[in-house]
């Protein structure tokens, strides 16, 4: 049938890639429109993911400094948590930043079309509406006519299909959901997701174990780095399971019994059932590409649901772009957001690619752990000739000053042209102090750029420069 409403640009998704997308587009001079399922706009990140965990992660900070403050002679009370004024505050953060948004997409005349959309051809997608309050739908239905789109409809937790369905197992967007405080805690899955919420919850009381398939938590940074992390983190942990398969839950009133299996006989997986009350899923997440009729409009979805595209963001029908999670790994917001500036520039005639030569990764756990580009153990795998240079925190005033000497911040360098193409750092704020490697990376900085570059002192950003110096000496002549 005819089309209710006609836009030069529809974005599916209002997530960090899609309405990044749409205030690109606006901003060109497209006539704009998202469709959003949610009631307010930001996707996974600022209603479930980044904003609120880190909220609480910021609150669990406050406590265990008060608590550390104990060895420099200061002592505070118990803290008393009180967790539905907790939740208020967190969800206050999130309004925040979604109102902002949504005033966002006003100034700029984007209108936001609220439902489930899905696609009936090349440029026409079917939008099932939904109140503008919750996400039930109204019954009515509308058709959203567009030159070009642009797919931002990111990815949902995977859930393990063996796992029953019961309100004390939870994935991130329940754990975020903060209902309640349970004495013992599994956390499925070692990631970086699994750890910040084991982190908060910890401190907020829980004992918390840890179960991962793999022979190590996180997979993305090198080992040297997440040892400190596990030293640092060990009191908060009663188990962590490495190579162990979670393959049965029994729900009962008492307990979640779960029970474990060993992926070799090295595993030393519990035998017996163990007794929690509350799991979390957070054992990967899974794009939302094959949800939306994608087929209809001749777009290519992958059997696990990603959607190729190419380095304009472009998918392989010519008027349709995807970016963000349902594009690929990483799954991360700085990423979707990146592509989306592509996507929308390129719809709009400009001659932009996503050529980005790296995209850092951070754990915001305590101490929060940074990488970005090579690690020291992908450069071994791919038998690339690198130089390392490592500057420990035990030698920083500033963190020995703050009790962070636990820290360090490595650097890797290409051996033949001495540019840095890679850093690790270990350490409260690793992550705001990576955006610095990120930026040596993608100028082809080299080690002297660095480390001639006056840090601020004393700062623990100053150890970047002090790794640098590491690796060309403590004197270079003037060319
Ligand atoms: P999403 O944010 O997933 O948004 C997709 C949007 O599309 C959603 O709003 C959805 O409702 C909508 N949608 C989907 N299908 C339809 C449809 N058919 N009709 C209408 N609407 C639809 N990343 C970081 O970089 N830093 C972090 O600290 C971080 N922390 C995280 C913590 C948690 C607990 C989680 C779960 C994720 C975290 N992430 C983090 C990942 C980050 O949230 C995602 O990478 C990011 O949200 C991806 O953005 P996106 O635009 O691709 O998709």
């Amino acid at each position: 049938g005819a089309a209710d409403v006609e836009y030069d640009m529809v974005v599916l998704g209002a997530g960090p890639g899609g309405y990044s997308a749409a205030f690109r587009a606006a901003d060109l001079g497209l006539k704009t429109a998202i469709i959003e399922r949610y009631a307010t706009l930001g996707g996974v990140c600022l209603n479930v993911g980044c904003i609120p965990s880190k909220a609480l992660l910021h609150v669990a900070a406050v406590i265990e400094e008060a608590e550390h403050a104990s060895v420099a002679g200061v002592s505070f009370a118990k803290p008393s948590v009180d967790v539905d004024a907790l939740r208020a505050h967190k969800e206050k953060v999130v309004g925040k930043l979604t109102g902002g948004l949504a005033g966002m997409a006003k100034g700029r005349k984007v209108d936001i079309i609220r439902g489930y959309g899905h696609f009936l051809d090349p440029n026409h997608i079917e939008v099932e509406e939904t109140t503008g309050t919750s996400q039930d739908k109204t019954g009515a239905k509308k058709v959203v006519k567009f030159k070009q789109c642009i797919i931002a409809a990111g990815s949902a937790a995977v859930h393990l299909p063996f796992i029953p369905r019961d309100p004390r197992i939870v994935d991130s967007t329940g754990a975020l959901e903060l209902r309640f405080v349970p004495g013992k805690l599994l956390v499925i899955g070692g990631g970086i997701i699994g750890l910040e919420m084991a982190t908060v919850y910890s401190t907020l009381g829980a004992r918390v174990d840890v179960v991962e398939m793999m022979d190590g938590l996180m997979q993305g940074p090198d080992r040297d780095a997440v040892k400190v992390w596990e030293k640092q983190n060990a009191s908060r942990f009663d188990k962590i399971m490495l190579k162990t398969k979670t393959v049965a839950v029994d729900a009962k009133e008492d307990g979640l019994y779960v029970t474990f299996e060993g992926v070799d006989a090295t595993s030393g997986a519990p035998t017996e059932p163990v007794k929690y009350d509350m799991i979390l899923q957070s054992a990967g997440r899974a794009p939302n590409g094959k949800k939306i009729g994608a087929e209809k409009a001749g777009v290519i979805v992958t059997d696990r649901g990603f959607i190729p595209v190419d380095a304009q963001m472009r998918t392989n029908v010519p008027n349709i772009f995807a970016i963000g999670d349902v594009v690929g790994q990483p799954m991360l917001a700085h990423k979707a957001v990146h592509e989306a500036h592509v996507a929308a520039e390129v719809a709009a005639g400009h001659k932009a690619a996503f050529d980005a030569t790296v995209i850092p990764g951070v754990a915001y756990t305590h101490p929060e752990v940074a990488w970005v580009g090579y690690t020291e153990a992908q450069a071994k795998a791919e038998g690339k000739k690198v130089e390392t240079a490592k500057f420990p925190w035990a030698a920083s005033g500033r963190a020995i000053a703050n009790g962070a000497d636990y820290g360090f911040t490595k650097l890797i360098f290409d051996a033949e042209t001495h540019r840095v193409i890679g850093g690790t750092i270990v350490g409260p704020s690793a992550g705001d102090m990576i955006g610095e490697v990120c930026l040596a990376i993608e100028m082809g900085a080299d080690a002297v750029d660095i480390g001639k570059t006056i840090h601020p002192h004393p700062t623990l950003g100053e150890t970047v420069g002090m790794a640098a110096e590491v690796a060309h000496g403590s004197c270079t002549d003037v060319p």
